[in-house]
């Protein structure tokens, strides 16, 4: 019987500030078994892909290729390939959904070839693997989605390529009847939770620059709180509403298979999803143009406040500028007044 393996992603900031510590994370995380590794493009690097999806952008183009030919000439790596690639995928502008799709899977190819050939560094033997060549997807391009049983026997080849050496697997897109198709925005996570599904992993790591997931953005939200326990259906409606610490389709597929969520910064593992949690609410919200919806995920009404009743959550709109204040005024009122299930007096009556 071969043994148990753990899928781990890392996002865009661990990748572009955090390398060292996410090459020692694999290294860490090899001593426990077979490991697949998943990456996203690195911090701000799809955001610059995007924008040369919408006009020939030269100056984006130049600031990716002198980003990534930094890090590959202080590692040894050759990304010229993907370089050229680039260039003539750029040059042949065609701005519909196939070719953007391609434009933008350049972000993870450059960090998936970058990430393989540190740990090479390292002496951890890796390799770089385009999931083009492993994920079969369905759907449509932009928003793609990943079809189980078409990808599953080239899935369980990685699995076994894993006992020799790490795979270094690009997030974010597969193969779209044979074109490269994206998950979507944050669909790195969806790669990672997928493979480690098809793989029945033991676990499935997302790491990047935050601990886990918290009661609100915790950078808009000072007083957030983590979550150290999260129930996977809470988690699955909070990423649908908005909540950005987790692509929405990313839980789906993950029966029985935990989910932690952490920093690679100090490796502090800050939350599990599985079946049970906190029964704290979520406070989550999603930016559509000039206004905001939020959405306070485990609570269905709000008193003093005007909104919709949702099943299992209740949402209101807001201009954009009121954004901040709301959202802590609502964080507050949620916490302090005990209208969610952290509510203070009941653990009062209870001791
Ligand atoms: N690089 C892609 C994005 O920025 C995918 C990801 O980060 O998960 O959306
Ligand atoms: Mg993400």
């Amino acid at each position: 019987m071969i043994e148990k393996l753990n899928v781990v992603k890392f996002g865009g900031s661990s990748v572009k500030n955090s390398f060292w510590s996410a090459l020692k994370l694999v290294d860490y995380l090899l001593e426990g078994g077979r490991l697949v590794v998943v990456v996203s493009a690195l911090r701000g690097v799809t955001e610059k892909l995007i924008r040369l999806s919408e006009w020939p952008d030269w100056r984006a183009f130049e600031s990716i290729v002198l980003e990534h030919s930094r890090i590959a000439d202080r590692l040894g790596a050759d990304i010229d390939p993907i370089l050229s690639d680039l260039e003539k995928a750029v040059a042949r502008r065609r701005y519909d959904p196939v070719w953007r799709d391609y434009i933008l899977s350049f972000g993870e190819r450059f960090s998936a070839v970058l990430f393989a050939k540190a740990l090479e560094n390292e002496g951890i033997s890796a390799f770089p693997v385009d999931a083009t060549e492993v994920l079969r997807l369905r759907g449509n391009f932009g928003n793609a989605e990943i079809d189980f049983s078409a990808s599953l026997p080239h899935v369980r080849k990685l699995g076994e390529l894993a006992e020799r050496s790490v795979p270094v697997v690009t997030g974010f897109i597969g193969n779209l009847n044979g074109k490269t198709a994206t998950l979507g925005r944050g669909g790195s996570d969806y790669t990672a939770s997928a493979i480690g599904a098809m793989l029945d992993a033991r676990a499935v790591l997302i790491m990047s620059d935050v601990k886990g997931i918290y009661t609100a953005d915790p950078r808009l939200v000072p007083d957030a709180r983590l979550f150290h326990f999260l129930a996977r259906d809470r988690a699955v409606l909070a990423a649908r509403l908005g909540m950005k610490a987790l692509h929405p389709r990313t839980i789906e597929p993950l029966r029985g298979i935990p989910l932690i969520l952490g920093k690679t910064e100090d490796w502090c593992l800050g939350t599990l999803v599985s079946e049970f949690g906190d029964d704290w609410p979520i406070v989550v919200h999603r930016v559509e143009g000039e206004i905001v919806r939020i959405a306070v995920v485990g609570v269905e009404e709000l008193p003093g406040w005007e909104g919709r009743r949702g099943e299992g959550y209740f949402s209101l709109t807001v201009e954009r500028e009121e954004l901040v204040p709301v959202l802590r005024e609502i964080h507050e009122v949620v916490f302090d007044e005990g209208t969610g299930s952290c509510n203070y007096s009941q653990l009062r009556a209870w001791v």
